[in-house]
């Protein structure tokens, strides 16, 4: 085994690699970004080496400082996690040159897999399914338009060197073909450097289900079985579980015998997960196309650790460093059921705009630590894979997903009934979340019958979408008992004999001013003759009631209803966790608003920092209201900024290609 290995890579899964890594007695090097200084993975590891700049491409693309800081270390190794140079045939040549081990398959396998299209052609040839359509070099407008029409509509186009979610195009009819061809090709040239597409026919209901295999140096090859990652958001994983439901034994050692085929033909080492695109017949029965392979460990390993009691990152390192695979496929088993939930930071009612900020509070469900395999298979109810702790800031220079949640449970059953419960016990306040929108995903009847597929977010969008989870005025309550028992402890008296601004009019009212996104509601609370309290907006009234149950915990009853509440401050913010939900508010200042309806309003504005990669109008274009105007791309995703009203487009004000910050005007937009 290695004494010393270097983790080119930050986050979760430098945090994660770092942790078998200890438990094998190897020692660590992190890296790191002028971002990163203080960052999780930094401690996590033993030591660490700065490398550069905040952008990934000053940093952790830098193979060079990278490759030095091994050297300068001593470290044997480099593991390169996902992301970044994972996927880099060049880089794997190059740790080779300079006397390390790649800690994942050989270059060849790398490039070999490393185009959808090419991947395809080979996987023809060794016998693997395939999604009906066209990979060839020929990627004239014309001709790809014959051939979608050929496969027959909908069809997908296909970036050959996409990942991520990125670079495809869903086509429904002939005449949006070519534009949807061109903007497929734009996303493609200026993400992976490479405009090739491969068109094939769109798959309506399709599952995602996809294969873990391992290899090892001596030619053995196993699949540690699939995992269903149907539900999705923007063709990117959001949930995804093991076992997959409803997959037969049959049906999944097919899959299984076509993922080691697959993994063979290209001569894998290590391990690789190899997608197939399921599609659920009128019988029940599932038919699986190959989709493509990703030559690395993927986000989604721990589902498989759970239900196979094993340490995905520890076989790795065995495997790199020469030593047979642990297992034979007749030794490996299937125990439970595993769901994992991506915690990103972003705003799903903003079309999962994603989200910047300080987590100032950042609270985890009770959890164990992963949990060693061996022989012993001793899953964790809830584990937590995070990269980040309390305090830290999600820039925007990397990816929005800031953690994983992992459930166990002997039953799809139990393993929901924990997913739920973990979430509603996350408590993150500073930036948006997709946390409550995980839970109404989870809670929802197509996820908890397991009714997958990937269009299941879309699907059930009226219960997912829109819904703020805690009213208002029962939020309201929470900030209430909050500042009372503040108060209370203050002062050690009760508020309400103090001798300011509470009594008036014979009873004792005051205002609790509060902002809930930019918008003001003014309450009241009044305190009545009999003592009792009222919470007060407008024309409505609640009797109001509460007590302390804990730190930051209350109990209050509003117009006869329990509600149990989590209330958190941090900053200006008054986070307030409710059994369905959460909501930020703050104390709302109406001196500092007066001057808000003034200014503003006469332009386009960047929601967040990113680069511009379209602009859709010119100088003097007349625009109605929602029309897409600029393209824009942050945290690894495309957002289409739409015209906020009816107007002129006056200047252009950064040009495709330029860097941007939050809230900068993009263009000007004169005349109502
Ligand atoms: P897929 O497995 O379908 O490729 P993933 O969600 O696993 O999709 O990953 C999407 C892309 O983003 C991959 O290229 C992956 O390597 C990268 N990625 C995802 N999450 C992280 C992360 N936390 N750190 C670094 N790279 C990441
Ligand atoms: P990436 O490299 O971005 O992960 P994939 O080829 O793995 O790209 O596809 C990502 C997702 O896109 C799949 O999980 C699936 O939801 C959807 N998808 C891919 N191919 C098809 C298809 N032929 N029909 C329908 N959906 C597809
Ligand atoms: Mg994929």
């Amino acid at each position: 085994m290695f004494k010393k290995i270097l983790i080119a890579n930050r986050g979760e899964i430098a945090c994660r690699v770092a942790q078998t890594a200890r438990r094998l007695g190897v020692r660590t090097v992190a890296v790191y970004s002028e971002a990163d200084a203080q960052a999780a993975h930094v401690g996590a590891c033993d030591e660490a080496v700065p490398i550069g700049g905040h952008a990934a491409k000053d940093s952790y693309l830098q193979w060079q400082r990278i490759l030095d800081a091994a050297k300068a270390t001593g470290a044997q190794a480099v593991h390169p996690g996902y992301g970044f140079l994972s996927e880099n045939e060049d880089f794997a040549r190059a740790c080779a040159a300079a006397g390390l081990v790649f800690i994942g398959p050989p270059p060849e396998a790398i490039a070999a897999m490393g185009s959808k299209a090419a991947a395809k052609a080979l996987m023809a040839e060794a016998g693997v399914p395939l999604v009906p359509g066209y990979h060839g070099d020929n990627n004239d407008p014309q001709f790809l338009l014959g051939q979608a029409e050929a496969i027959g509509f909908p069809v997908l186009i296909k970036a050959s060197a996409g990942g991520g979610g990125r670079g495809m195009r869903r086509v429904d009819r002939a005449e949006d073909f070519v534009a949807a061809l061109v903007s497929c090709q734009r996303e493609a040239a200026a993400s992976f450097g490479n405009d090739h597409v491969l068109v094939e026919r769109y798959v309506t209901r399709p599952r995602h289900i996809e294969i873990q295999v391992f290899a090892d140096t001596q030619g053995q090859c196993v699949y540690l079985f699939e995992r269903d990652c149907s539900v999705q958001r923007r063709h990117q994983k959001v949930l995804e579980e093991a076992p997959a439901p409803g997959l037969s034994a049959e049906r999944r050692a097919e899959m299984g015998a076509a993922a080691v085929a697959a993994a063979q033909a290209v001569g894998y080492v290590g391990a690789g997960t190899v997608e197939f695109i399921a599609e659920e017949r009128d019988d029940g029965d599932i038919r699986f196309y190959f989709m493509e392979m990703n030559t690395r460990l993927q986000v989604e390993h721990p589902v498989t650790e759970a239900i196979t009691g094993l340490d995905l990152v520890e076989w790795q390192l065995r495997v790199a460093a020469g030593q047979p695979l642990p297992r034979r496929q007749d030794e490996l088993r299937i125990h439970g059921h595993a769901i994992e939930a991506r915690i990103c930071a972003e705003n799903p009612d903003a079309g999962f705009l994603p989200a910047t900020g300080t987590l100032q509070v950042l609270r985890w469900p009770a959890h164990v630590a992963f949990q060693r395999g061996g022989d012993a298979l001793t899953p964790a109810p809830v584990r937590v894979d995070a990269g980040v702790r309390e305090g830290d800031a999600i820039s925007p220079h990397y990816d929005s997903m800031v953690a994983k949640l992992i459930v166990w449970g002997e039953d799809r059953a139990q393993a929901l009934a924990r997913l739920d419960a973990a979430l509603r016990d996350t408590r993150i306040v500073g930036l948006a979340t997709n946390v409550a929108f995980l839970r109404r995903v989870v809670g929802s009847r197509a996820f908890a019958t397991a009714d997958l597929d990937t269009a299941l977010i879309e699907r059930e969008r009226p219960a997912l979408f829109g819904h703020a989870g805690l009213p208002l005025e029962v939020a309201a309550a929470g900030v209430v008992a909050h500042q009372l028992r503040h108060e209370q402890t203050l002062e050690g008296s009760d508020p309400w004999s103090r001798r300011d601004g509470w009594r008036l009019h014979g009873g004792a009212r005051r205002r609790i001013d509060l902002a809930l996104g930019g918008e003001h509601h003014g309450f009241t609370l009044a305190r009545l003759h009999d003592g009792a309290l009222r919470l007060s907006l407008g024309e409505q009234h609640w009797p109001l009631g509460w007590r302390a149950l804990g730190e930051d915990r209350y109990e209050v009853l509003l117009a006869g209803q329990r509600h149990v509440l989590a209330v958190h401050a941090a900053g200006e913010t008054l986070a307030v966790f409710g059994e369905h939900g959460s909501l930020e508010l703050s104390e709302y200042d109406p001196i500092a608003h007066a001057a808000d309806q003034a200014g503003g309003g006469g332009s386009l504005t960047a929601p967040m920092p990113g680069k511009v990669v379209a602009l859709l109008v010119q100088a003097g274009a007349t625009v109605t209201a929602g029309q897409p105007l600029a393209v824009m791309e942050a945290m690894k995703m495309e957002h289409t900024l739409h015209a906020p009203r009816d107007g002129v487009v006056g200047e252009l004000l950064y040009a495709v290609g330029d860097q941007v910050s939050e809230g900068a005007a993009l263009l000007t937009l004169a005349g109502e």
